[in-house]
């Protein structure tokens, strides 16, 4: 891939400046690729080609050719599948089989939404006898979309369909640590006939493109997801002309087990919601609470399982990758650090491969039980492969250790009891609870975002597409 990652009125262009950044493998620790460090002016121009596109003709393209767009990128993520999976492994450090899971999720997303783009229905509202009142559902217009590097491949596309679908011309801001798989995504998109001005995307620092992106003039709606520090800034840079935000910020999700669970089903995902992209995931179920009376033995099955996962490349596509940087390695081992010196017992830790590449930035996951709810363990986002295990008392307690965390993004509740199955899901305060299973494989459908610090607004599902619409109230009076 060349440095020509700026994409802006129908073409890939090299930042104004010519300045560029490197993309760093982190498997391995060294620079792999280049892209365009894009500025104000990169962003200026971004903007300006989708504002051209939606005034020109975007904004009269209906809903259904709209979905026709959408349904051919998705068919061209399909034939590219295994390629856009390679480089996002690559690029994130993820394990391979986790980037193919993303691909077909990132398909799913154009598909899905492909599908919703002719159903956005406003509503006929019942008025004085007089008068007939609909309420339009428009499009904002130009929309620009921040994301993070965790899942860029996935997040890109969710976040891309969802505002097409809606009808209206964006500009992307993918993270500089990892973007590759949504530039190609891009490309395919073009290639299938996408009219090229619509989607604009500017690669760059979060400080300067991200920012500039935040606080442009002309952008009308700012979708965000990434850490709630840098979502307050958006917001702050958004108010400043009133626009309206979507945000998806971190999360501190609990895995509520009672005594009642088929721990057959459970013990084996609970691993999987903590290691998955490392643990580096919003939704990641990073605290483990288990009813006293079976706490040591749900706690010794997990304990065996994360003793026997296996820390290597991306490429060699074990249990976990390594972090995305090495600031974010130092970050987690910090946490890591204070544990130890706090005495938190470790109750197990993965093993790496043997020929681990020196420059990677591996973490061993990393089990600690029993943790005080007022340890940063039990609250603060490690974003790394780590799990603390809490026990509970009773459901009541349950339902309070939940919730006593800043955030509210996820849950996983696992007991047999069908009453205490929604009581539980009603007490929680996040935005997903998943009761007997957990992430639901993508789950495009399904609405997602927080509550709390975790943030506002939904993407995901039709609920998304409200988030990227607004209504306009038109007032009739036929006498
Ligand atoms: P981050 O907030 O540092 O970066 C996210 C994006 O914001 C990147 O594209 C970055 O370039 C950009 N950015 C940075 N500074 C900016 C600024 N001043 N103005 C505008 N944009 C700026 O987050 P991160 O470290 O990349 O991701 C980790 C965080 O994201 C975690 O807290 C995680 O939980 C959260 N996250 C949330 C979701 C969700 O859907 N809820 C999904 C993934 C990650």
């Amino acid at each position: 891939m060349n440095d020509h990652t700026i994409l802006a009125e129908g073409r890939w262009q090299a930042a104004k400046n010519g300045e560029t950044l490197a993309m760093i493998d982190p498997s391995e620790g060294h620079a792999f690729a280049r892209i365009a460090r894009g500025r104000a002016e990169d962003i200026d121009r971004a903007v300006a080609s989708a504002r051209r596109a939606y005034e020109t003709h975007w904004r009269k393209v209906p809903g259904v050719e709209r979905g026709r767009h959408l349904a051919k990128i998705a068919e061209a993520i399909r034939t590219h599948a295994e390629e856009l999976a390679t480089l996002e492994a690559r690029d994130t450090g993820k394990p391979l089989k986790q980037a193919r899971v993303d691909a077909t999720v990132a398909a799913r997303y154009f598909e899905f939404y492909a599908g919703a783009a002719d159903k956005i229905h406003g509503d006929a509202i019942p008025f004085l006898s007089e008068y007939q009142v609909i309420a339009i559902r428009e499009p904002y217009g130009v929309t620009g979309h921040i994301i993070p590097w965790n899942y860029p491949l996935q997040m890109g596309a969710r976040t891309i369909a969802a505002a097409l679908a809606a009808g209206n011309a964006l500009v992307l801001k993918p993270a500089e640590e990892a973007c590759l798989a949504v530039i190609r995504l891009a490309e395919l998109a073009l290639a299938a006939g996408l009219p090229a001005d619509v989607l604009n995307l500017v690669t760059g620092l979060g400080e300067e493109a991200g920012a500039a992106l935040a606080g442009h003039a002309d952008i009308d709606h700012v979708s965000f997801t990434g850490s709630p520090e840098v979502g307050t800034l958006v917001q702050q840079a958004a108010a400043r002309r009133n626009a309206g935000c979507t945000m998806e910020l971190g999360g501190k999700s609990p895995q509520i087990v009672f005594a009642d669970a088929n721990l057959e089903a459970a013990v084996p995902t609970i691993v999987n919601a903590i290691i998955q992209n490392a643990g580096q995931t919003c939704s990641a179920g990073s605290r483990l609470l288990v009813e006293r009376r079976v706490y040591d033995g749900v706690v010794g099955q997990v304990a065996e399982r994360f003793a026997k996962l296996r820390v290597g490349p991306a490429l060699a596509d074990l249990d976990c990758g390594p972090m995305i940087s090495a600031g974010q390695k130092k970050r987690v081992e910090g946490f890591l650090a204070t544990a130890a010196e706090e005495g938190i017992p470790v109750l197990a830790r993965a093993q790496f491969a043997n020929d681990l590449p020196a420059g990677g930035y591996y973490v061993a996951p990393a089990l600690y039980g029993p943790v005080p709810q007022s340890n940063r363990l039990a609250c603060d986002e490690v974003f790394g492969p780590v799990l603390s295990a809490i026990p509970f008392a009773d459901e009541d307690d349950a339902i309070r250790l939940a919730n006593a965390t800043a955030y509210g993004l996820t849950a996983g509740v696992w007991t047999e009891n069908g009453g205490r199955q929604l009581r539980v899901a009603k007490g929680l305060k996040c935005g997903q609870v998943f009761v007997n299973n957990y992430g639901a494989g993508g789950g495009v459908e399904l609405p997602f975002g927080g509550m709390k610090r975790s943030g506002y607004g939904r993407e995901k599902g039709m609920e998304a597409l409200h988030h990227l619409t607004t209504v306009k109230t038109v007032v009739l009076k036929h006498g």
